[in-house]
């Protein structure tokens, strides 16, 4: 059988700039995502290259978008992709319908306009294309004599909206069916607020990230304790704790935690002499206050223990010690504020690898004092400037920031598991708790090393019981 066919347009030499193209026959195409590229994927300076921007593939036959959720490296090129003449529908759950034009509106000012009228236009635009599909139903994309085929998205626990996406392709006159799944990003168990994902029923072709395909996180008691730690360090010395965090997904779980250890602490009443109740919480990011106010919205997509809290009368992402700065002036202050007064604080800002963004400014006031410390929570891609703080930190080395040398005399602390990513258990477990076990595994989204552990992992999970599989890791945008 010619097809269907499988073409990687990106997230295959590391994990961002994901998209890959699905030819179902020879007039029909799908794409799954369409990402940015960032970090050393881009350039080494960690610039985007306008190069890896452009939409350098053939869109003749794609006859639609379907995103598995709206991290910028999965739709960030939408707008490119719209330029270079784009047509058809983009296919998502209603959560991430909710969320993409707010991601698309603050790329689209970054990258062509901040002119408020061609900014609506284009949101119009999107909104237009915009089909929103309940979880769990499923959905026909082509029902012609030649090809049936549907689409059906299921929660993926990564982020709100998140889901992985079964693609059912049927050809009446040879008989054949197949079944592909694209795992996107998929949740870590145990992750705050979402629901774990559940492993699909079949594949016969899995594509499958491998962000934290070789590493296991930590349970989530140890890193709340961890994360308890460095408030209480904060608390002590009167610094400030910075985490660069993604706006959307991240910055919610952590609010969540928080939220948890402050309630917590001051009903314990300790007599440790710490003011857990004046303990500011500062979201320092307009984009993630607006998300936050989708995620609170949205509260019918939350788990259990999340509605729970609720249910108690507790507002776990707007809770009083939390604080948005919004406008630039009041960014501005408030760093200089923390910078110059001994007053305890929690900074949560953007980007989450400190490659642009309001945490630059902090981290330049701040890294040269040992008073403060840096919480990393996430993934920080491969020459990054928040790789470099994590990697040269703890030895008292330095970063460059905008071209300029800072020494590191803060704390530099990293705790994994806050990544809403699913580790080497978790991605295995999506494979292994299948009912029909895919015949054909591509290992996608993930540093070299990432990758060729989940893969030989996988190998012997197979090997193991018994059954036979294809393993493959593709290398670039080739046609196989
Ligand atoms: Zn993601």
């Amino acid at each position: 059988m010619r097809y269907p066919t499988l073409i990687h347009h990106g997230a295959v030499n590391g994990v961002t700039g994901s998209c890959h193209q699905v030819q179902m026959d020879d007039a029909h195409a799908v794409l799954i995502d369409c990402g940015l590229f960032q970090g050393a994927e881009t350039s080494p300076d960690g610039q985007a290259a306008a190069g890896r921007l452009a939409i350098d593939f053939p869109l003749k036959d794609i006859k639609a978008l379907i995103l598995t959720h709206v991290h910028i490296d999965h739709v960030g090129r939408i707008p490119y992709l719209l330029a270079a003449g784009y047509a058809g529908p983009i296919l998502c759950s209603e959560p991430s319908a909710r969320l993409l034009p707010i991601v698309l509106e603050d790329a689209f000012k970054l990258g062509f306009s901040r002119d408020q009228k061609q900014v609506e236009r284009y949101l119009r635009l999107i909104e237009e294309r915009l089909v929103a599909i309940p979880y769990k139903q499923w959905f026909t994309l082509t029902d012609s004599a030649q090809l049936k085929s549907r689409v059906r998205l299921q929660r993926a626990g990564h982020i709100l909206g998140s889901a992985y996406i079964e693609l059912d392709l049927h050809y009446p006159t040879s008989g054949e069916k197949k079944r592909l799944v694209f795992s996107g990003d998929l949740g870590a168990p145990y992750a705050p607020i979402l629901p774990a994902p559940k492993s699909p029923y079949k594949a016969d072709v899995l594509v499958i990230e491998s962000t934290y395909g070789d590493c296991q996180h930590e349970d989530r008691r140890t890193r709340r304790q961890r994360l308890e730690k460095v408030l209480e360090h904060a608390l002590s010395n009167r610094g400030t704790v910075l985490i660069p965090a993604f706006s959307i997904g991240r910055t919610q779980e952590l609010l969540y935690e928080l939220e948890g250890i402050i309630h917590q602490r001051r009903q314990k009443a300790s007599g440790s002499g710490m003011d857990w109740a004046n303990l500011p919480i500062i979201l320092d990011s307009p984009l993630a206050s607006r998300f936050t106010r989708v995620y609170r919205e949205l509260d019918q997509f939350w788990d259990a223990e999340a509605r729970e809290r609720l249910k108690k009368g507790r507002n776990p992402l707007a809770f009083a010690n939390l604080l948005s700065v919004d406008s630039h002036a009041a960014h501005e202050a408030m760093v200089n504020r923390l910078t110059h007064t001994a007053q305890p604080a929690i900074v949560i800002a953007g980007n989450g690898m400190c490659s642009s963004g309001r945490i630059i400014n902090y981290l330049k006031a701040m890294l040269g004092d040992e008073r403060h410390d840096v919480l990393f929570v996430g993934y920080q891609a491969e020459g990054s400037p928040g790789r470099q703080i994590q990697r040269f930190g703890p030895q008292g080395g330095y970063v460059l920031l905008d071209g300029q040398r800072y020494e590191i005399r803060a704390q530099i602390h990293t705790i994994g598991g806050y990544s809403a990513h699913a580790d080497q258990k978790g991605l295995l477990g999506f494979v292994a708790r299948m009912r029909h076990w895919p015949q054909e595994v591509r290992v996608v989204h993930g540093d070299a090393g990432a990758k060729q552990a989940l893969a030989n992992q996988l190998g012997e999970l197979y090997r193991k019981a018994g059954r036979s599989v294809a393993i493959k890791i593709p290398e670039s945008a080739v046609h196989e």
